[in-house]
């Protein structure tokens, strides 16, 4: 029996989380990208952990910007998308679409999730239940198209959307709140939206971390997972469109809110 994975989030820059991952038997630690390379070494320190490696899930700054610094500081493995190999620094090891590899006897399952970026990849942990998503999918939003179309993005969610209920979601910023009062205003029949903004709400009003969401929360909540359900559909008065359609709508108004 393998031991579980601890995993010890925290805040980093004005928004992002930072996610280190312990596996205690064979003492490896992962960090999924590395949004601040000085808060990540002091994590380290602090939880007296060694960093093993770094699981990158797309190019952008607040995801890569501290990836040398990080490997300098501690000779870790960097792990990166093959297809975006030259917009990550210092990577070390390539990985693609359906590719699993092991860390410390759990399997991590690697999917291509491009729209945010065209090189966006997700790490997910079945065995854990656990999936780091970076800025693909967030808690009742997605990430922003800077690059891929909405089709892609599309895609990418309605494959991530095939994950068991159960689980856990890690997600790399903390926009919950703005994304929910979106939410709400293209989704306002939603009953499971409006009880989870209200907790959500309070959590933050506590100063609480809204990050992990889970699977069946996003599915019932998440408008960007909802472009092909029929309420919200129709809440948005977009019956009969495709749901690709209906979903490029969604961010588009998102966009403009
Ligand atoms: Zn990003
Ligand atoms: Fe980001």
């Amino acid at each position: 029996m393998n031991s579980n994975l601890e995993i010890h989030m925290f805040p980093c820059r004005s928004d992002n989380y930072g996610f280190l991952v312990h596996e205690p038997q064979n003492g490896l630690t992962a960090c999924i990208d590395t949004p601040d390379a000085r808060v990540i070494l002091a994590e380290l320190e602090r939880k007296g952990w060694t960093l093993t490696h770094i699981f990158n899930t797309h190019h952008h700054d607040d995801h890569a910007g501290g990836n040398l610094d990080v490997k300098r500081a501690t000779g870790c493995t960097i792990i990166g998308n093959g297809n975006d190999a030259k917009r990550i620094p210092g990577i070390d090891v390539t990985v693609t679409d359906g590719d699993s590899f092991d860390f410390g006897g759990h399997t991590v399952q690697v999917l291509e999730t491009p729209g945010h970026t065209v090189g966006h990849i997700v790490y997910y942990i079945p065995d854990q239940s656990l999936a780091f998503v970076g800025d693909t999918l967030f808690a009742m939003g997605c990430g922003r198209l800077f690059e891929g179309s909405p089709a892609q993005m599309w895609d990418s969610l309605s494959r991530i959307r095939r994950w068991p209920d159960d689980t856990r979601i890690y997600c790399a910023h903390e926009y919950t709140l703005a994304n929910g009062r979106f939410a709400l205003s293209v989704d306002a029949g939603n009953e499971a939206l409006k009880s989870r903004m209200d907790e959500v709400a309070e959590k933050r009003r506590n100063n609480q971390p809204t990050v992990p969401t889970t699977m069946k929360l996003e599915r019932e909540t998440n408008p960007f997972l909802r472009a092909d359900v029929p309420e919200f559909v129709a809440s948005i008065g977009m019956q009969g469109a495709a749901p690709v359609d209906v979903f490029a709508e969604t961010r588009r108004r998102k966009d403009d809110f």
